[in-house]
C-alpha cells in the first residue's frame, strides 16, 4: 500500500481506555465523531477500579466490562487492531496486520503495561495457595475467594518499585481486606503487612495511622521491600530490601500475598520517538504540560497513564486530560464551534 491509499482521518485516537473514550466522547459531543477513528484490540472496555469491589466485595467481574461499541459514539471509525509503530514525521499509524491509516493530528492513550513476568514465579502462581491481585479483570475474582476465605496469618500486600496506575489503590485493597476480617473476627489471627518497594514512604507520614507501636492491630508497615520472587510451593515472598545504601534479600513466609504488579509504559513509544529518552520519565510520553501537546510533534496529543507527567496515575486525572486535549482539538479544527 502506498501513502496515498492508506485511509487518512483528521483525528487518530490511539486506546480506548479510560483516557481515550473520554476524548472520543468529547469530540463526538462537539461533532466531529465522524472525523475521528480509534485504534483498539479489544472488544470489551474495563473499568479498572473497579476491579479493587469484585477482589474485596464479590463484585461480578462481568459487571465490570461492556461492549466497546457502547463506550465510542456511533459515527467514529473503529479499527480493531493493535497499533504497531508511529512516525511521527509522516504522521502515520502502523498495525499489527501490516495496514496503516494516515492522520492529521493523533492523541496517544495507550496507558501503561502490567509485568507479571518481571517477578520471578509470579504469573505461575496467581490464583493459587492464596497469590492473588485485583490488577487484573481474569485475577480480581480469585482475590475475592482468598480473602473470603482466609483464616489468619500473615498476609502480606505490595507496592511495587515503578509508577503504578491507581493512586491508593494498593493500600486501599489492604484496607478492604481487613475491614472484612475485622467484621468475620479473622483480623485478630492475621499479622498484616505492607511491603512497599519505594525506600521511603510515598509522602511523609502516608503511613503513621497504620502503624502503632506495640498496638496489636499494627499494620507492619516495610519500607524499601521491593517483591522479586514467589516461591508458590513454600508459600515464600523474597523481597530485594533496601535500607539506605545497603541492599539485602529476606525472605518472609505469607498465608495471603496480594501482588501490585511492576508496570511501565508502553515499548510503542520508545521505538516512535515520542518518549522521554533518559531522567525519571524515561519511556514515558514526552509532551507539553500546560496543552499536553508533544513537545517535538505538534500534531501529537497524550493522555492518560502513558504521560510522563508527575504525580498518581489514575482515571480521574485521564479524564481532565482528556477534557482539556478535546478542547486544543475543538479550537484547531473547528475554530467556529
Ligand atoms: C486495580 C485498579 C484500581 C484503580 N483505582 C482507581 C481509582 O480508584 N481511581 C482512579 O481514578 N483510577 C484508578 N485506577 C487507574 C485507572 O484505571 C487508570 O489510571 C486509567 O484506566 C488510565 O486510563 P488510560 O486510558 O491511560 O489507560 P487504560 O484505561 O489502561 O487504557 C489503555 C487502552 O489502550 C489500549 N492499547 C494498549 N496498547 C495498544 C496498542 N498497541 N494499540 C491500540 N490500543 C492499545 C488498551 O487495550 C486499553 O484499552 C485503578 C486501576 C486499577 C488497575
Amino acid at each position: 500500500m502506498t501513502a496515498k491509499e492508506e485511509p487518512l482521518f483528521p483525528i487518530v485516537v490511539l486506546g480506548g481506555g479510560a483516557a481515550g473514550s473520554a476524548v472520543l466522547n468529547a469530540l463526538g459531543d462537539a461533532g466531529l465523531a465522524a472525523d475521528t477513528a480509534l485504534v483498539e484490540p479489544s472488544p470489551y472496555h474495563y473499568d479498572q477500579p473497579e476491579w479493587v469491589r469484585v477482589g474485596t466485595e464479590g463484585r461480578d467481574k462481568a459487571d465490570t466490562r461492556s461492549p466497546r461499541h457502547a463506550n465510542i459514539p456511533s459515527a467514529t471509525t473503529w479499527i480493531q487492531k493493535s497499533a504497531t509503530g508511529i512516525q511521527p514525521d509522516e504522521q502515520i499509524v502502523n498495525m499489527d496486520d501490516g495496514t496503516a491509516v494516515r492522520y492529521e493530528h493523533l492523541v496517544v492513550a495507550l496507558g501503561i503495561e502490567t509485568l507479571w513476568d518481571r517477578i520471578r514465579g509470579l504469573k505461575s502462581s496467581l490464583g493459587d495457595q492464596g497469590v492473588c491481585s485485583v490488577y487484573g479483570y481474569e485475577q480480581a475474582e480469585r482475590t475475592w475467594e482468598m480473602i473470603r476465605s482466609f483464616s489468619g496469618g500473615r498476609a502480606i500486600f505490595t507496592a511495587p518499585s515503578t509508577p503504578h496506575k491507581g493512586g491508593g489503590a494498593p493500600l486501599q485493597i489492604l484496607r478492604r481486606a481487613e475491614s472484612l476480617w475485622r467484621d468475620t473476627g479473622t483480623r485478630a489471627q492475621t499479622e498484616l503487612v505492607f511491603a512497599v518497594a519505594a525506600p521511603t514512604g510515598l509522602k511523609e507520614g502516608a503511613y503513621d495511622d497504620l502503624s502503632r507501636d506495640g498496638d496489636k492491630d499494627d499494620v507492619h508497615v516495610y519500607t524499601g521491600y521491593d517483591l522479586i520472587e514467589v516461591r508458590h510451593e513454600a508459600q515464600e515472598a523474597v523481597f530485594s530490601v533496601t535500607k539506605g545504601r545497603s541492599q539485602t534479600r529476606q525472605v518472609l513466609p505469607y498465608d495471603l500475598l496480594h501482588v501490585v504488579p511492576p508496570m511501565r509504559p508502553p515499548a510503542l513509544l520508545e521505538e516512535s520517538g515520542l518518549a522521554h529518552r533518559d531522567g525519571p520519565m524515561k519511556g514515558y510520553m514526552e509532551m507539553r504540560p500546560e496543552s499536553f501537546q508533544h513537545a517535538r510533534f505538534a500534531t501529537v496529543f497524550g493522555v492518560g497513564d502513558a504521560l510522563g507527567v508527575e504525580g498518581e496515575k489514575t482515571g480521574e486525572r485521564a479524564r481532565e486530560q482528556a477534557a482539556s486535549v478535546a478542547q486544543a482539538l475543538l479550537r484547531l479544527r473547528a475554530p467556529n464551534k
